[in-house]
């Protein structure tokens, strides 16, 4: 363990600051242990400042005209292309998913940024007809004001950016709690956006507990807006707490997504899709596929292919190429994976792999799961019903296409759901009869892109959706001038 690592600040106000009370809090490594550094355990006197700076600061920033905060955005953009892999390097160290993998995270920032730079010049209202003579009428966007970001840590770069990128770009100022375990990736966002240009106090960063800093947010008066994106269960709060002041609350939870695999499927092609979203990033994607749904009829094929596949992955440093599968994020995350393993046992499913946490060698000191394999699942127990978030796959065996649905929709959650088929029928009727935000064919359940509407349904969000044109709804409120130029009194509905 070092004890030389460095001490961070929280960045309010255009100014680098302490908590006031002069206490930090440690960020680990979770493949080594390690401190990678101090910051500080800020909580409601810091969180109220941050937010009477981006109130400040909004003043000014509303009346910047889009196409150059837009300008601002793309030299973003710009800087993370430039410090890519500097980056990618410090999300993996600080929350483990392998290289490959934080450079895609970083990818999603710069594509989010560019995109959002374009909106500098579109940011899209309507003019209509009018139903009288010598009348126009015009919707345009404007800012809410200040936005609360929350986020979690498995994107500590890209899920940032979906928030702060639109919010910014239509106007708006931002206080930013990035999740205890990665802050210094987030610290590392915000300083590139003051190198870009963006003006002092229009993003301001607090460091602290959910249950501090957060919640003083939720309960500042002059918050207009939070963006959150976390757990189900921090979620159900954040929007109870935030409908106490009629606050705008966008919310991104939890998922149990599936996999579904008709006996008409490629099963090579569905064995790469599955291990590629049920253990990459550690299965703590809120896209990850932690339910495969098989057709009877290749079951059987369909395992004889992915054991030996998932009993190859390497687990190790992210940093090390060669690595498949990283550590999970934290201690408690370590034991809350295994009390579902015990879950799964006990509730009769059958354990084929996996199943254990593993200290071997050089994972000694560091938060690694063996990726585990269940089979014999049903489709009401735990394990195929909860969301575990870690390398954890559930396998359930259907009879029918409609079976396969029917389990697929059978979830409190509704983030994204995949399906393997060859026949065009099939995919028509998944399209129409999924009810999830999102539907892959022939591919597996992550993989986004930022020009799309993301979210999900049910327990997965409140109908709020980022990234894309949707994701600026949320930030901005709808605005309709109407201008009557006859010179008279014209009354709408009743002069015709
Ligand atoms: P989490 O524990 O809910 O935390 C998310 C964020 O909320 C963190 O910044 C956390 O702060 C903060 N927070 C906690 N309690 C709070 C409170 N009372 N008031 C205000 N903020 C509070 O979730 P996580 O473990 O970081 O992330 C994993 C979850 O996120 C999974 O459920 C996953 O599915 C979901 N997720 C969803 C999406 C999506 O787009 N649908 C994307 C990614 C992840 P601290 O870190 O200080 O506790």
């Amino acid at each position: 363990m070092t004890t030389t690592a460095r001490v961070f600040q929280n960045y309010i106000g255009g100014k680098w600051q302490d908590a006031e009370s002069g206490k930090n809090f440690a960020n680990h490594n979770p493949a080594t242990g390690e401190i990678i550094g101090y910051f500080p355990l800020s909580g409601e006197a810091e969180a109220n400042a941050a937010v009477a700076a981006a109130t400040a600061a909004f003043e000014k920033w509303r009346l910047v005209p889009a196409p150059k905060r837009g300008e601002i955005l793309f030299r973003v953009g710009e800087l993370l292309k430039q410090h890519k892999e500097d980056l990618a390097r410090t999300m993996t160290q600080e929350m483990g998913k392998v290289l490959k993998e934080t450079r895609g995270d970083v990818q999603e920032g710069i594509d989010m940024a560019y995109y959002m730079a374009g909106e500098g010049r579109r940011l899209f209202g309507y003019s209509v007809p009018v139903e009288l003579s010598n009348k126009s009428g015009v919707a345009t966007r404007d800012p809410v004001g200040v936005v609360a970001c929350i986020t979690p840590w498995n994107f500590p770069m890209a899920i940032p950016t979906w928030k702060m990128f639109p919010a910014l770009v239509a106007g708006n100022t931002i206080v930013f709690k990035p999740a205890s375990d990665t802050p210094l990736s987030a610290l590392r966002l915000v300083e590139i956006m003051y190198e870009a240009g963006l003006p002092e106090g229009v993003v301001n960063i607090v460091f602290g507990p959910g249950g501090t800093v957060g919640e003083a947010l939720l309960h500042n008066p002059d918050v207009a807006v939070i963006s959150f994106t976390g757990s189900t269960e921090s979620g159900r709060h954040v929007a109870i707490e935030a409908a106490k002041s009629l606050k705008r609350v966008s919310l991104e939870m939890g998922g149990k997504n599936a996999v579904i695999v008709m006996d008409d499927a490629d099963l090579n092609l569905a064995v790469e899709g599955i291990l590629w979203s049920a253990y990459g990033t550690t299965g703590q994607r809120c896209t990850a596929c932690s339910r495969v749904i098989v057709h009877s009829a290749v079951r059987k094929q369909l395992v004889d292919l992915l054991l030996p596949r998932i009993e190859q992955l390497r687990l190790g440093n992210g940093l090390d190429e060669s690595v498949d599968v990283g550590p999970v994020i934290n201690a408690s995350q370590l034991s809350k994976i295994h009390s579902y393993t015990e879950i799964g046992k006990n509730e009769g499913a059958n354990l084929v792999t996996g199943g254990h946490v593993d200290k071997e060698g050089e994972l000694a000191h560091g938060h690694f799961y063996r990726p585990t394999l269940f089979t014999n699942v049903k489709p009401d127990m735990r394990i195929a019903q909860e969301e575990i978030f870690g390398p954890v796959l559930s396998m359930i065996e259907v009879s029918s296409f409609e079976e396969a649905i029917a389990v697929n929709n059978n979830s409190k959650f509704g983030l994204s759901s995949a399906i393997y088929t060859q026949d065009i029928n099939r995919v028509q009727r998944a399209m129409r009869d999924i009810t999830t935000g999102i539907l892959y064919v022939n591919s597996g359940t992550t993989g986004a892109e930022i020009q799309f509407p993301f979210g999900g349904t049910r327990g997965t969000g409140n109908g709020h959706r980022e990234a894309g044109i949707a994701g600026l709804d949320v930030f901005t409120e709808w605005k309709v001038v109407y201008t009557d130029y006859s010179g008279k009194l014209q009354k709408a509905q009743i002069d015709q």
